[in-house]
């Protein structure tokens, strides 16, 4: 899956070049993505685009919603229709004549047009989001410091808390000097709340970045995966600590590896 930043990226390019947009054109690679019965989006103006965890949720005016989940190889790019970005993508809607979302990656059954109703069952059992004015240590703590799981497999319980993935939960305990193999229910109130400093300063840097994907989501887009070069940890095995010097290394926490530095996030 793409994690937070990403999806929230994708959501303000697509807020900001299609909302009160009118679809025009729906068009599907027939072998890879079912779009059959979708047709009726044609015609009908999005009014506004949400994230929702690892989706993006188009709000259109016939009372439907358009949900699109984003694996981590999926991606999308925004251009006129015979730009080479908007070729051989597996789904393009086009708006108007002159500009076209196209949408690469995509497997059976990540795009669906759904009511209201079934969108909110479906997306209910998604955990809280770490960017919700809401969100705050306390939260964090009550719903995470009973697991017994290590914090890197806490972190990534997408029913807990959504959007955190295997990059960003390394990154997010390397700033918080948290071991990922470290067990959830073993923290301290004070690591508690450095956890949640971490976590929003963490993907709001990333998004201020341009996270991670290098894609870019169209032709003057020089942000974009502008995040893959600040990573600490993530992938950085053998390489030297950007803080102090030492090696960074690759552990397993709950079966999951995980890449810290073990002199800078503390012991178990
Ligand atoms: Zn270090």
């Amino acid at each position: 899956m793409h994690e937070l930043p990403e999806l929230y990226l994708y959501r303000a390019m697509l807020a900001e070049r299609y909302a009160g947009a009118r679809i025009t054109a729906w068009n599907f690679h027939d072998k890879l993505v079912d779009g059959d019965g979708m047709e009726e989006v044609i015609g009908s103006t999005v009014w506004y685009v949400e994230r929702r965890a690892n989706h993006l949720v188009f709000h259109l005016d016939i009372g439907k919603r358009l949900v699109l989940y984003m694996s981590n190889k999926s991606y999308l790019f925004s251009g006129a229709p015979d730009d080479h970005g908007c070729q051989n993508a597996m789904l393009t809607i086009g708006f108007g004549d002159d500009r076209t979302l196209a949408i690469y990656g995509l497997n059976k059954g990540d795009v669906q047009l759904l009511s209201v109703k079934a969108v909110e069952e479906q997306l209910r059992g998604y955990g809280l989001d770490p960017l919700d004015k809401g969100f705050n240590g306390d939260m964090l703590r009550k719903r995470l410091s009973k697991k017994r799981s290590s914090m890197k497999a806490a972190l990534m319980d997408q029913k807990t808390i959504a959007g955190i993935g295997a990059v960003y939960s390394d990154e997010i305990m390397f700033a918080a000097g948290i071991r990922p193999d470290m067990r959830a229910n073993s923290l301290s109130a004070e690591l508690w709340e450095r956890l949640y400093r971490a976590i929003v300063s963490v993907l709001q840097e990333a998004i201020s970045h341009g996270g991670i994907t290098k894609q870019p989501m169209h032709d003057q887009d020089s942000l974009s995966g502008g995040y893959a070069e600040r990573l600490q940890v993530y992938g950085r095995e053998g390489e030297a600590c950007k803080r102090c010097g030492g090696t960074v290394s690759k552990v397993l926490a709950s079966g999951r590896k995980a890449y810290a530095c073990l002199s800078c996030q503390l012991e178990q």
